[in-house]
């Protein structure tokens, strides 16, 4: 299928993809189910549905039919077999790494990551017994085949990272983790499955923070994992998967079931809705479900104007006086064009940063003097957002790590919106001009 078609076969899922109206009082619009828990019916059915023996609703925590439909759209758009959507990104994350590392597992990660995904990863996981290996460059084969080891359990990076927009080179990584039987999870927030879809080169899980780019609208917290359904969790390396379970079990019956045996190429996303989801409870609410389903429908729309505006300020940006440098993957001539080329036909997102000189109160006097990009540290609104990472989205990752990630003082952050491009310019123009 050429890219032409597929952006309209995209747009269609993103619109209709897990819903059918006739199952919902034929409402146009996925309504909001604002219940916490369902009727059962009757005893027989009851059971059945609480022995998992047929599919239904009983207790919003678990399962409910707005956020299924968010659920079973993003899969769709992401060409996953099943996806559960969770109260944040950071759940997303969390939940995927402790599903994947549970009982002493290792992880390999870079280092350019989300601010609390590498102290989740560097500090609070390893409280619970799962520990990383941080690597220099997640590209680098040699580099990462290095680290892989007995416990080594998944290999965890972002599509694009966040704010270098360095670009990760999915397909290879995949073959090598699959080579030694471990996972590849990847963090697709930025990109959206618009611009990427990793599964396609491999990937086995996705996690995004729906904050950003599939809602779209600055409006709902909210995070979901997608699961392509082809790791075998069953390889021997994942004790969790393959231990009998009372939970998804009929001890009555005595039939005793591991998540493997129980659910197959289906392992994964059942472990993170029956164990994660159930236990930890960070829970996907109806109403952000809704939110984030109004704004998947114009995702495609949304995203092409805003990588059309952002390559036209990163490109604007590199010509600016005071600016020392410009990242934004998608310039044209980066070292990585070449993976732009296999990965980002469309673009490679909203997000670029740039480097000024001077010093610390340069920097400030560029952020307050923007009147139309809004100070806040979030990425992927229809507004257009400016931050300053190293004191406020990457706070907490280690001086090294931050400057290894390219996370200086001087360094700015831009999320690019829907406004017109040209005020955006002008806007970034006066507030450099004015700032020295
Ligand atoms: N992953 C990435 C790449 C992010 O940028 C963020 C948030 O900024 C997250 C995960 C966490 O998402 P949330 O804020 O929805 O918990």
């Amino acid at each position: 299928m050429g890219i032409a078609s597929e952006n309209e076969e995209f747009a269609t899922r993103a619109i209709h993809a897990g819903y059918n109206p006739l199952e919902y009082g034929y409402a146009a619009v996925p309504p909001i189910y604002a219940s916490a828990a369902f009727d059962l019916e009757n005893a027989v059915r009851g059971d059945a549905l609480a022995g998992g023996l047929i599919d239904g609703f009983e207790y919003s925590r678990v399962a409910n039919p707005t956020v299924d439909v968010l659920e079973k759209r993003l899969a769709a758009l992401e060409g996953g077999i099943g996806a559960v959507a969770v109260g944040s990104g950071m759940a997303a994350v969390s939940y995927a790494l402790m599903c994947t590392g549970e009982g002493g597992g290792r992880i390999i990660a870079p280092s350019n990551l989300y601010g609390a995904s590498v102290d989740a990863l560097g500090d609070f996981l390893p409280q619970f017994g799962i520990h990383t290996d941080f690597v220099k460059s997640i590209n680098d084969l040699s580099e990462v085949e290095s680290r892989i080891g007995p416990d080594t359990r998944a290999i965890f990076a972002e599509t694009v990272a966040n704010p270098s927009t360095e670009l990760l080179d999915i397909e290879p990584l995949a073959q090598l983790a699959h080579s030694h039987g471990i996972a590849l999870i990847v963090d697709n927030t930025v990109p959206t499955p618009y611009l990427l879809r990793p599964i396609e080169f491999g990937a086995d899980i996705v996690v995004h923070s729906t904050t950003k780019g599939i809602t779209g609208h600055g409006n709902a917290i909210g995070g979901a994992i997608i699961d392509a359904g082809k790791f075998d969790w069953a390889n021997g390396r994942f004790p969790q998967f393959t231990t009998q379970q009372q939970v998804i079990s009929d001890d009555r019956n005595n039939e005793w079931h591991s998540f493997a045996s129980k659910y197959g190429n289906a392992a994964f996303i059942k472990r993170i809705r029956i164990k994660y989801l159930r236990t930890f409870g960070a829970v996907a609410s109806p109403f952000n479900a809704y939110l984030s389903l109004i704004g998947l429908e114009s995702l495609p729309q949304r995203v092409s104007q805003q990588v059309a505006s952002a390559q036209h300020i990163a490109q604007h940006l590199s010509r600016a006086a005071h600016v020392m440098k410009v990242n934004y993957s998608g310039l044209g001539y980066t070292p990585q064009y070449e993976l732009v080329g296999k990965y980002f036909p469309r673009g490679v997102g909203q997000i670029l940063s740039f480097l000024v000189d001077g010093s610390a109160d340069n920097v400030r006097r560029i952020i307050d003097g923007t009147k139309l990009f809004s100070y806040v540290p979030n990425i992927g609104d229809a507004r257009s957002l400016i931050v300053d990472p190293a004191h406020i989205t990457h706070r907490e990752v280690p001086a090294e790590a931050r400057i290894a990630a390219g996370v200086s003082d001087n360094l700015i952050r831009l999320s690019i919106g829907l406004e017109n491009v040209n005020d955006l310019i002008a806007d970034l123009d006066q507030a450099i001009a004015h700032a020295y």
